[in-house]
């Protein structure tokens, strides 16, 4: 038992909560993902089950191990019994920030008064949904990359108010994962990974909007000149056009400032609806 953690339950069974909640059940914790959509349990069991077979089959999971970590994975649609006995939560719920509120206030009404509620959202800082809860110092972002299960990092980010105790516990439970901890001292919007890879990205749409180099030569140095796995235009057309976009433009919303503003490229990408490989074309044009 990580600081008296013992169970810990997983808000939101998608591409990120049904994989957290994987990383959980296999690091030992008695784990339950909720989701309101039984579809969304459903697919999400069955692609987990599928992962952590094939992890066997190539001798990277022990099947003592996998068959271990099912047992104490548990799907539900109940969170108020879900979270009855819970010690830990962490939300990965669709990033809507009054849908976030209002799961974080009926936590705090049904947990019990020493869980945490930590919030797995990337572009949501925990202070815009502490105040909703009756323990703002229990409240912080415990943010994963996707995919969670391979994905070696997590930041943790508290905001003002959230007590040290919260934040050791929340390393503490980061380590019993087995990921490795980026700390941050304080919130900022993109927390610290994001930040990077927004300045690379920002500077690399500037140098092709220079005329400077084609895209291509942008990411063949990232890769070959800095040891990037991929460059910044592939990343983006991965990602989706669209999200980098909006993720911008819900930053330039939320602050007024000019600079959080999508590069005029990016737009251009975005209304043209190429969104990258999930349509085909991007930066890059892909096969059918
Ligand atoms: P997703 O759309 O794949 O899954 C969201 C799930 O939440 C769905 O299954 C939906 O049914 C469920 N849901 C909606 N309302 C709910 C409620 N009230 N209670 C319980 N479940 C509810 O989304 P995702 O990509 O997994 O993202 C989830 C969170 O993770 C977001 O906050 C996002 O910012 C964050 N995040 C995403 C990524 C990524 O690359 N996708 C990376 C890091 C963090």
């Amino acid at each position: 038992m990580t600081h008296n953690i013992g169970h810990i339950t997983v808000i939101g069974a998608g591409a990120m909560g049904s994989q957290i909640a994987m990383v959980s059940a296999l690091a030992g914790f008695s784990t339950t993902v909720v989701d309101i959509s039984q579809d969304s349990l459903d697919r999400a069991r069955q692609q987990l089950w599928s992962r952590v077979d094939r992890d066997v089959e190539k001798g990277r999971r022990t099947a003592e191990d996998v068959e271990q970590a099912k047992d104490r994975l548990v799907f539900s649609t109940q969170q108020d019994e879900a979270v009855a006995h819970t010690d830990f939560v962490i939300e990965a719920a669709i990033e809507d920030r009054s849908i976030k509120r209002d799961i974080f206030a009926q936590l705090d009404k049904t947990a019990p008064a020493h869980a945490i509620l930590t919030t797995n959202s990337s572009n949501i800082m925990s202070s815009q949904i502490a105040d909703a809860t009756n323990r703002p110092d229990k409240v912080c972002n415990m943010h994963f990359f996707n995919p969670a299960l391979v994905m070696a990092g997590v930041e943790v980010v508290p905001h003002a108010g959230t007590s040290q105790e919260t934040i050791e516990t929340t390393i503490a439970v980061t380590e019993a994962f087995g990921k490795d901890i980026i700390e941050l001292k304080q919130e900022i919007p993109g927390f610290v990974a994001n930040r990077l890879l927004n300045a690379i990205r920002v500077e690399a749409l500037n140098l092709y909007d220079a005329g400077i180099a084609d895209f291509e030569d942008i990411d063949q140095a990232a890769r070959s000149a800095l040891r990037h796995p991929m460059g910044p235009f592939e990343l983006m057309d991965l990602v989706g056009i669209d999200v980098a976009y909006l993720v911008r433009m819900a930053e330039y919303e939320q602050t007024g400032n000019e600079a959080a503003k999508p590069h005029p490229k990016l737009a251009e990408k975005y209304e043209a609806g190429d969104y990258g490989r999930k349509t085909g074309q991007g930066w890059y044009q892909y096969a059918e």
